[in-house]
């Protein structure tokens, strides 16, 4: 029997994602061009009454990455030196550096074994007089646990702002991620569900005077052409990218629908023995990545790699062993769940073109794997 091998199986599809909208997305970067309003103008609007349409929030603020979209939304609350934020140990770097940016000072927590988001009972752990906001994040486009988490803070009276930067449409028991906190932070790093064709972000926000704090933020403090209101920054969102990023907005369900499929095909067809992130009723993921546990995690991509199968690791350090978080005097030891995960974790071929034929080659190498092993430790 033949099997359909692919020749290379794909971490992300960034140019099979343009190729679908090319004709739209080149009309809407021409119009750009053809009117030479590069900053601001209709285009950024239009992006944003659709990303709070979606979303379920009244207001969506686009800034110029998802790095800016947390430290205004922070700054916007009024966070800034001598104040703590809370988030998890094992996110993208860029979480923690953003409350850096804010001023303020990050505090780890610990995450679940199962869902590899933020456990509830460390956040609560780590409440701290000087705790001002808990910045949970909904990693690899899985919602975090946002009930126990807003109950939490709710007690203390302290707000939630999500990062939302790899969940673009997850779902948490009927609301959309960026809906659930008094502030949503996304990303549309070109990898991300939703990319532009460079750096952008947005905050969604529901609280009409957030989101005035946070125009006045990514524009100078300005609140007419010569009027500034305070001491801002330049962290608008380009005009090209909100252009292009409303093409694609178009596309989104439809993509997210497809990684839902791919991630479907993973679960049926991977070996038991790739320990999975939990799934559970009411918690709609949109596989921002494809990730499993193994043992032997970098003998395994090495395995993978050999069959042309890419692969990836978010993320092998956990943020307080990072040589730039020496200072806030973490050790290892500090949040076990994290750290073992960080051994573990590997990222499959994950994007709006995988097929049923490429997933089927990537378990069919996880299954040859285990048998190498099995073989490997027998006498
Ligand atoms: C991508 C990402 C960010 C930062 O977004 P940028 O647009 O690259 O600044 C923040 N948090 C998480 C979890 C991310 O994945």
């Amino acid at each position: 029997m033949t099997r359909v091998v692919p020749a290379r199986v794909r971490l992300v599809a960034l140019r099979q994602q343009y190729d679908a909208l090319a004709s739209r997305i080149d009309a809407a970067i021409r119009g750009v061009l053809e009117r030479s309003a590069f900053v601001g103008g209709a285009e950024i609007a239009d992006f944003e009454r659709w990303f709070a349409r979606y979303c379920g929030t009244t207001e969506a603020i686009g800034v110029s990455s998802g790095t800016r979209a947390i430290e205004l939304a922070l700054r916007a609350l009024g966070i800034g030196p001598g104040d703590e934020v809370i988030t998890a140990a094992n996110t993208f770097v860029a979480t923690a550096a953003a409350i850096v940016a804010a001023g303020a000072r990050p505090v780890f927590a610990d995450i679940d074994e199962q869902t590899l988001c933020l456990a509830p009972a460390a956040v609560a752990d780590a409440i701290t007089p000087r705790t001002r906001a808990i910045l949970p994040v909904h990693l690899y486009g899985r919602p975090a646990a946002m009930d126990p988490i807003a109950a939490i803070a709710a007690r203390h009276g302290l707000p939630v702002v999500e990062d939302a930067a790899q969940a673009h449409g997850a779902r948490y028991h009927g609301r959309r991620v960026g809906a659930i906190g008094v502030a949503g932070c996304f990303s549309f790093y070109p990898t991300k569900n939703l990319g532009a064709f460079g750096d952008a972000g947005l905050v969604t926000t529901s609280d009409p005077r957030m989101a005035d704090k946070l125009r006045l933020l990514r524009d100078h403090g300005r609140s007419s052409k010569y009027e500034h209101q305070l001491l801002g920054y330049t962290a608008r969102l380009d005009t090209i990218q909100a252009a292009v990023l409303r093409v694609q907005a178009d596309a989104l369900e439809e993509w997210n629908q497809r990684r839902r499929q791919v991630a479907a095909w993973y679960r049926e067809l991977l070996p038991s023995e790739l320990r999975l992130v939990a799934e559970e009723p009411g918690v709609e993921p949109v596989y921002h990545l494809f990730v499993v546990r193994i043992a032997d995690r970098d003998v395994f991509r090495g395995f993978l790699e050999d069959r042309g199968i890419e692969s990836a690791v978010h993320y092998p350090v956990p943020i307080h062993l990072q040589p730039a978080c020496r200072g806030l005097g973490y050790a290892r030891g500090a949040f076990p769940v994290a750290e073992r995960a960080a051994d573990e974790v590997v990222s499959l071929p994950m994007h709006p073109f995988v097929d049923r034929p490429s997933v089927e080659y990537v378990a069919a190498a996880a299954r040859d794997f285990l048998a190498t092993r099995v073989g490997a430790a027998r006498p």
